[in-house]
């Protein structure tokens, strides 16, 4: 939480086109620690996972009931949630950059008139990105000094008027949508045919033979060079090539759909050499891997280097805990805490230690947690000596305006025991704060210490319905234990839903596990991460059945 404010705070974040990539350092450290997520429908999966796990997410691009959330709702949810929850960081989150047609500034002037502070983190744009991702610079010396980014669509209903919720209006069956919609369209089609600069048309598609048409009628050469980028900076991402006079007949043989933007002009013609985004072994595929987030990221970075879309969705997660000390470790048994009662603990026998020691920043984020909600502050801890096992972990107490006086220099649990031992010598004053499955090394090297445990780790009790819904479209499930598919399939009830049943399986036991629950496996050769994104890229690339 970065304001202290009266009030929460709102973020106007721009998303980016898709790439997670492209999202801003600033939207991505907002997003980490925000409290409340507001999202629009074109925000990628990619950039919702960046997103705090433990923030409230809410969709207004689609709710449960299939109904797109008005505009004039959105903006009072805003400034619901910042009235609600003093201090909170509320980061709406929108597609490509907030202002550019994203009715961010809707938002704000309501965020105004609220008296709630706010925010606006440019994001980059899909109107420049997505040519720019298809190798097409919108201007070029030479060819054209100017670009205009236009909307394509105008309705009188107030959400679509300028929405970034466009694509299932786009989606509507091409022969289907209504010349109504068309007459809508205020665009002075005069001023932009005279116009030499680049034309980019954002949520188009639909009117895009209508415009095509008037642009001609009023003067545009009937054979400027035109592409559709559709899913641009997505593994989705296809680029389909026309002129103004073929715009229209070509969105119906191509199955041009939304999300998709439109540009034209001489610098189209430029993509035929500069195309540089290429066609990868894994590109089109979206998988889902399933292993907890630190342990996956190897091969994340793997399938998605190789273009595949990935969800990462870790079946283990960690829950503060009122901290507990199980009673053989208050004297230093340094056996499992596993069978051992846990006890709660008064926080007034902090009194009875000198040193608290920190090994994780869960850790350090679940003690204050429970000790402030215990009617403590800080003060509790004057005097005290504080250690901890790296520097990430002293970066967190620093956040609480607590400096560390001992870290390792090694950072690990062996370097802080070594470190503690020369310290405290034969003290046992020593207070390790630590979660529930920690190891023992700090306690075989610190007999006398406590260890008090202050946050669990479980497997992930639900899933977000962000993450449900990129679930449910994905093309395969990634697995590496049997433990990971017993949570999947307990947390998704494969039997009766749309998910994948194709996975892939690291190992004989995980595929006996995935085999038990009804999915089809394609299994590597030998139980290490390589040989399993082999197998994976042989799948797709040798047929789907080699
Ligand atoms: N604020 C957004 C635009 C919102 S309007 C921005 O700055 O990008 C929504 C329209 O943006 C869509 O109808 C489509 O025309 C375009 N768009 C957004 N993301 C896109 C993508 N990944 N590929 C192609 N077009 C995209």
């Amino acid at each position: 939480m970065e304001n202290s404010n009266h009030f929460g705070k709102v973020y106007l974040i721009g998303a980016g086109p898709g790439d997670p990539g492209l999202l801003t350092v600033r939207g991505k450290s907002i997003l980490e620690k925000a409290d409340v997520v507001v999202y629009d429908r074109l925000v990628s999966p990619g950039v919702l996972s960046l997103c705090n796990p433990k923030a409230k997410m809410v969709d207004v691009g689609k709710m449960p009931t299939h109904h797109k959330v008005k505009q004039s709702e959105i903006n009072k949810l805003l400034v619901k949630f910042a009235l609600e929850m003093p201090g909170a960081t509320v980061a709406r989150l929108k597609g490509g950059d907030p202002f550019v047609f994203g009715r961010g500034g809707e938002e704000a002037l309501e965020l105004v008139a609220a008296g709630v502070e706010f925010e606006v983190v440019p994001g980059v744009t899909s109107a420049i990105a997505v040519p720019a991702y298809a190798g097409i610079p919108v201007s070029h010396r030479g060819i054209a000094t100017s670009f205009h980014i236009i909307t394509g669509h105008e309705k009188s209903d107030e959400r679509t008027l300028a929405g970034s919720l466009q694509t299932s209006d786009e989606s509507v069956c091409y022969s289907e949508r209504s010349n109504a919609e068309s007459k809508n369209l205020s665009l002075d089609f005069e001023t932009l045919a005279k116009c030499q600069g680049t034309l980019i048309f954002l949520m188009g598609i639909a009117n895009m033979d209508f415009i095509a048409r008037r642009l001609i009628e009023c003067g545009k050469d009937p054979k400027t060079p035109l592409a559709f980028i559709e899913k641009g900076t997505t593994p989705n991402q296809r680029t389909v090539m026309a002129t103004l006079e073929t715009a229209g007949e070509t969105i119906v043989r191509e199955n041009v759909t939304a999300p998709a933007i439109t540009i034209m002009g001489g610098v189209v013609e430029l993509g035929k050499t500069l195309a540089w985004k290429k066609n990868l072994p894994l590109s089109g595929k979206r998988l889902v891997v399933t292993r907890a987030a630190k342990q996956s990221s190897g091969i994340t970075a793997r399938l998605t280097a190789l273009g595949a879309e990935v969800i990462e969705t870790p079946m283990i997660e960690t829950r503060d805990l009122f901290p507990c000390c199980h009673a053989g470790l208050r004297s230093g048994i340094a056996n499992s805490s596993e069978n051992k009662v846990a006890e709660p603990v008064d926080f007034k026998s902090l009194a009875n230690y000198n040193i608290l020691a920190f090994t994780s920043t869960n850790g350090v984020e679940s003690f204050f947690k429970q000790l402030f909600a215990a009617g403590y502050d800080v003060r509790v801890l004057a005097g005290k000596k504080i250690a901890s096992v790296g520097k990430i972990t002293e970066k967190k107490m620093l956040e609480y305006g607590i400096r560390c006086d001992y870290v390792p220099e090694d950072h690990t649990g062996e370097g802080l025991g070594l470190l503690l031992q020369k310290v405290v010598g034969d003290e046992s004053r020593v207070l390790l704060l630590q979660g529930n499955l920690a190891d023992d090394t700090l306690l075989k090297l610190l007999p006398k210490a406590t260890r008090w445990t202050v946050y669990e780790t479980l497997p992930v009790a639900e899933l977000p319905d962000w993450k449900r819904e990129a679930i449910a479209s994905a093309d395969a499930i990634v697995f590496a234990s049997s433990s990971a598919v017993e949570n999947f399939s307990r947390l998704s009830s494969v039997g009766q839903s749309p998910f994948s049943r194709l996975s892939f399986c690291i190992g004989c036991m995980t595929e006996a596990s995935a085999k038990k629950h009804g999915f089809e496996t394609v299994t590597s050769d030998e139980t290490t991460m390589d040989s399993l994104v082999k197998k994976i890229v042989e799948y797709y690339t040798m047929g789907e059945n080699a």
